[in-house]
């Protein structure tokens, strides 16, 4: 079945009474050049399983499914189940969990699932929670090599920024953090159904399993990350001050020592000094 021919994926869908909710960012890929792209440059190969969040009506799953050993779906509309029962048949290597992302144990279906397997994950991301899935993959620490997603173009542009520049944001400061990233290529809003308002961009996180701060240290890390950037106008010192407690005085210190003038803003920080500032603020907490 061809998934990317528009007169067919109509037919399916409206043979199941399937009407697209907005609320889930459901808009389903039909430009064909797009999944085998990012099966090919997502590490879908032999030897490999694969995670994917939104399967939609399956149109990356199986190409994903053609590639991999191993595919492993998580979607959340029950009403797509059906409609997946008839769009993957015969392809034995899918398995779906019809549940929220974010409430899944996904160190429990990559070990079961992918036993003895290498392990990445792919996705056409839903868009209204694309940072919430982005730091969940990451922050829990998962045995995987990469995370190949497409996500908003803005959103792209923000994730792949340097850090230390105007463009990064907490996001920036975190993909870098667990790994490197960057983008592979843009998508129009015409290889869609329905068409967004926004262009798309496929991007790739390769993780390092290298550890940067102790777990007890990341904590802090990540709150003074959110801290510093959700008053990214103002000067470290102060939004610090005003949501984390320190006195001015301390983050002074702590700046003086690392040689970062006092006015800096948390946008100007490169990931070693923003390292060094939080294991030396820790010690003051
Ligand atoms: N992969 C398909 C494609 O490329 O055509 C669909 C992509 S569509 C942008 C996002 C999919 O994610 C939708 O099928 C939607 O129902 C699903 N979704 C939305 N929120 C979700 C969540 N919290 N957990 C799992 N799936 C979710």
């Amino acid at each position: 079945m061809n998934l990317t021919n528009i007169s067919t994926v109509k037919s399916i869908l409206s043979r199941h009474g399937f009407n697209f909710s907005k609320g889930l960012g459901q808009n389903f890929i039909i430009n064909p050049d797009i999944c085998p792209r990012i099966a090919e440059m997502g590490n879908a190969s032999k030897g490999y399983g694969i995670l994917e969040i939104g399967t939609g009506i399956g149109v990356l799953t199986k190409e994903l499914a053609l590639r991999a050993d191993k595919v492993s779906a998580i979607e959340i509309d029950t009403r797509l189940m059906p409609v997946l029962n008839e769009t993957l048949d015969g392809l034995n290597n899918i398995k779906i969990y019809n549940q929220d992302v974010m409430k899944s144990d996904l160190h429990k279906i990559i070990s079961e699932d992918f036993s003895g397997l290498k392990a990445a994950v792919c996705a056409n991301l839903p868009y209204y929670i694309t940072s919430p899935v982005i730091m969940l993959l990451l922050e829990s620490r998962l045995p995987i090599e990469s995370i190949t997603v497409m996500v908003q173009k803005e959103a792209a542009q923000r994730l792949c920024a340097k850090v230390g520049s105007r463009e990064s944001g907490a996001i920036t400061v975190g993909v870098n953090y667990y790994g490197t990233v960057k983008q592979l290529f843009n998508v129009s809003r015409g290889s869609f159904m329905p068409s967004p308002n926004v262009d798309s961009s496929v991007i790739r996180i390769d993780i390092d399993p290298k550890i940067k701060l102790e777990p007890n240290e990341e904590k802090f890390f990540f709150h003074m990350i959110h801290a510093g950037f959700s008053q990214r106008r103002k000067t470290l010192a102060n939004s610090l001050s005003s949501i984390m407690g320190f006195s001015k005085n301390d983050v002074y210190s702590a700046l003086s020592e690392l040689e970062i003038p006092e006015t800096v803003r948390i946008e100007a920080l490169t990931m070693e000094q923003l390292t060094d500032l939080s294991r030396k603020l820790m010690t003051i907490n």
